[in-house]
């Protein structure tokens, strides 16, 4: 029989030309998938898109994304994670897998504002309550878990206020009673602080951050070191339908090889400023967990030896409101934006008496100053904030 020759239309779909195997080259490739083209039937009817030996579906893992998950398990000392489209989207994920209605979840007072946001409002609604505890206060802590209590979140530090929690002690007093732990593990980025050595359960982390270090990808991960735990993630994973795109798994891998560096870099610098903006009349107080007198500074020294580059700074009282965000207004390096561990440095005022009121009444200025340092030589943004200081005293 004489085959009739394909329109062109189909044969560009269908062309069999496969470029030769082994190019290989220090980055890895972009796979770009929703359909996975099995060899035959009986393939397709036997893979287990559950298990890491094939392909199934874009949603459930493409060579880009499968590398990608195996290098942050590396980074945070794990053994499992998956990928999911925010940090914000990691913290839900683990709700969503761990609770059911009539739990209770404890958050850290300091916890990132969007984590307590999806507690308070989404969780809620699912019959599910959260409570805040105070994270410097771990003799008190095993007074705050109750029968109801499944899960606890961690934060080291608590990435505005910059308290730095006995974690280890947290993470015991909750295994203890049975009760799960998660780690925000955003700041350590598993460069600084890696979770599972001190018992944790569970790390999250918002790659958006240090991994990408681009401040252009927005991507989360979930890992474990436990199966069980892995699967029941997992499979939540997939029935919520999160995913992540191969360009963007692409440019967190791009990142990752620089990220020690960069996590060097912004840590020097961030303590360079730190230290330097303590000495100034202007400053009632600088937050960073590196400095002496910051709190929660010897539990930092416990758990880390590095720090990520930010740092808070509290004026005195006698500084306006309205002066500080001039000051802000005046940065000229510092931009205004939220986010961290991208190029550019930036800064975000906050208020503290809304965000941490205890913390407030202790008669230095309620506007904080949060920096995040990017990858600019440092006695430049020091000049920067020199400048911007001046319209403090007008
Ligand atoms: C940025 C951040 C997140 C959320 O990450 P997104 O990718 O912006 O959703 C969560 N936790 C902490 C501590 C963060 O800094």
């Amino acid at each position: 029989m004489t085959t009739r020759p394909l329109d062109v239309a189909t044969a560009l779909i269908h062309d069999d030309y496969q470029p030769p195997p082994g190019f290989v080259a220090p980055q890895p490739a972009v796979h770009k998938a929703s359909t996975v083209i099995f060899p035959s039937v009986a393939a397709l009817k036997s893979r287990d898109w559950r298990r890491r030996d094939g392909y199934t579906y874009g949603l459930h893992g493409t060579p880009t994304t499968f590398l990608l998950e195996e290098r942050i398990a590396r980074l945070e000392g794990g053994t499992h994670t998956v990928l999911v489209p925010s940090g914000l989207a990691a913290v839900t994920l683990v709700g969503m897998a761990l609770l059911q209605p009539g739990d209770e979840v404890l958050l850290p007072a300091n916890v990132y504002a969007p984590s307590r946001e999806f507690a308070r409002h989404e969780l809620a609604r699912w019959g599910i309550t959260h409570r805040l505890y105070d994270p410097l206060d771990a003799d008190g802590f095993a007074a705050q878990l109750t029968p109801a209590t499944r899960l606890v979140w961690l934060e080291a530090p608590g990435s505005v206020t910059m308290e730095f929690p006995d974690l280890a002690a947290l993470a015991r007093t909750a295994r203890a009673a049975g009760v799960t732990t998660a780690l925000d593990n955003t700041w350590g980025a598993g460069v600084a602080l890696r979770g599972f050595e001190h018992g944790i359960d569970i790390v999250m982390q918002a790659l958006t951050k240090y991994p990408s270090g681009g401040g252009d990808v927005l991507m989360g991960s979930v890992t474990t070191r436990d199966a069980a735990l892995h699967e029941r993630i997992k499979l939540t994973h997939m029935r919520l339908g999160l995913g992540v795109g191969a360009n963007d798994a692409e440019a967190v891998l791009r990142g990752l090889p620089s990220m020690a560096l960069r996590y060097a870099a912004q840590d020097g610098t961030a303590r360079t400023l730190a230290a330097w903006m303590a000495q100034r009349p202007e400053v009632a107080q600088v937050l960073h967990p590196a400095l002496p007198g910051s709190p929660g500074h010897a539990h930092w020294a416990a758990h880390c030896t590095a720090a990520a580059g930010l740092f808070s700074v509290r004026f005195r009282r006698d500084i306006a409101v309205e002066r500080v965000h001039a000051f802000c207004d005046a940065l000229r390096l510092f931009k205004l934006g939220y986010s961290w561990a991208g190029p550019v440095s930036l800064v975000v005022p906050y208020d503290l008496g809304t965000m941490r009121p205890a913390m407030a009444a202790d008669g230095a200025g309620t506007e904080l100053v949060r920096f995040s340092m990017g990858l600019e030589a440092a006695a430049d943004l020091q000049a920067d904030i020199e400048q911007a200081l001046g319209v403090l005293a007008g």
